[in-house]
């Protein structure tokens, strides 16, 4: 029996199982490994980790854990989820490993669903991104897309325009602004394209237009996509959690749930504004609700 079992290995999972070590509590870890950031090349705005790759940044987490011996990893999926008989948390992998603890770290971070344009995918994370936070510093100034299905178009192409004026917004066909939007960004410069989108073109990640279906042609350098964000797996609906407006798993400041022993931390409980050092800080949120409420318990 673990004192916590964790599922999810991004920055959220592993800064509670940092602090969760240093508690010392036995921590077991189950990550999938595909951090919502895998696309990317670099990753910005982690104070000390600006601008290291993804796969770096898990590498230093790994390093700074190796230095609690009651915390270990297994590299599987959990797909099934239950709370034991007798209080605490059973989990089953996908290749049948099973165990327990007494409390369960939900971190499984959100799933990003694109929109459906051809080429979009071989873009995204190289020259077409999410957050301006993230990349906007990279790509300022340049001739930017943002192509959006979202209601939220004007406020994103507001936010955008800040790092580029040279903007373009693309709604691929799809009615998301008003008459007075449609004025106020022509009376900022931003262009609007309305037509449905054919294909993206581009070489080697770098995206240089987008080809309409009525044939038109625009030139870009870079740009911005709105993604639909949704939580990875079922299990948090399976055992029950509340959910907030926003999708995410609804918690109190220490990341507890509304069911005992059950903790959210990272994307998956926070949805916007999404950042590695807001997850990061999210999983120590919760390590320590975790952490005292087994020392309320077993005082
Ligand atoms: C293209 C892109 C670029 C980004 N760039 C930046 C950036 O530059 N700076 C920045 O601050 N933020 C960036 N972000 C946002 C950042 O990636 C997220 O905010 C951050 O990864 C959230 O951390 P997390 O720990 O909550 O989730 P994640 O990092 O997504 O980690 C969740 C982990 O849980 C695992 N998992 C899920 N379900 C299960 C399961 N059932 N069993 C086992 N494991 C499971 C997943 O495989 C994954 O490894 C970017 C996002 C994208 C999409």
């Amino acid at each position: 029996m673990f004192d916590c079992i964790i599922i999810g290995g991004g920055p959220a999972g592993l800064s509670a199982a940092l602090v969760l070590g240093r508690s010392l509590r036995t921590v077991l870890i189950f990550d999938q490994g595909r951090p919502r950031h895998a696309p990317t090349r670099h990753s910005h705005g982690f104070l000390t980790r600006d601008g290291v790759s993804p796969a770096e940044f898990r590498r230093f987490a790994y390093k700074d854990l190796s230095a609690y011996p009651s915390v270990k990893m297994i590299n599987e999926e959990v797909v099934d989820v239950r709370q034991g008989a007798s209080g605490g948390v059973e989990v089953l992998s996908s290749t049948g490993k099973q165990a327990a603890a007494r409390t369960l770290l939900l971190a499984t971070g959100l799933k990003e669903t694109l929109p459906q344009i051809k080429g979009l995918d071989s873009f995204y994370g190289q020259s077409l991104f999410s957050c301006p936070y993230c990349d906007g510093y990279e790509i300022r100034g340049k001739k930017l897309v943002l192509i959006t299905e979202s209601m939220n178009a004007f406020a994103t192409a507001r936010i955008i325009q800040h790092w580029s004026k040279d903007l373009v917004l693309c709604t691929n066909g799809h009615s998301i602004l008003t008459l007075e939007q449609y004025r106020i960004l022509g009376s900022k410069g931003i262009q609007v394209r309305d037509q449905p989108i054919h294909h993206l073109v581009g070489t080697e990640g770098k995206i240089s237009g987008v080809v309409f279906t009525n044939g038109d042609q625009l030139y870009c350098e870079a740009g911005f996509v709105t993604p639909q964000l949704s939580q990875p797996s079922a299990i948090c609906y399976k055992l029950g959690c509340q959910m907030n407006n926003k999708g995410a798993i609804q918690t109190d400041d220490f990341g507890r749930t509304n069911i005992r022993w059950i903790y959210a931390s990272g994307d998956s409980s926070v949805v916007s504004p999404t950042q590695l050092i807001i997850a990061a800080g999210e999983g120590s949120r919760a390590a320590i609700g975790i952490n005292m409420d087994l020392i309320q318990a077993d005082f």
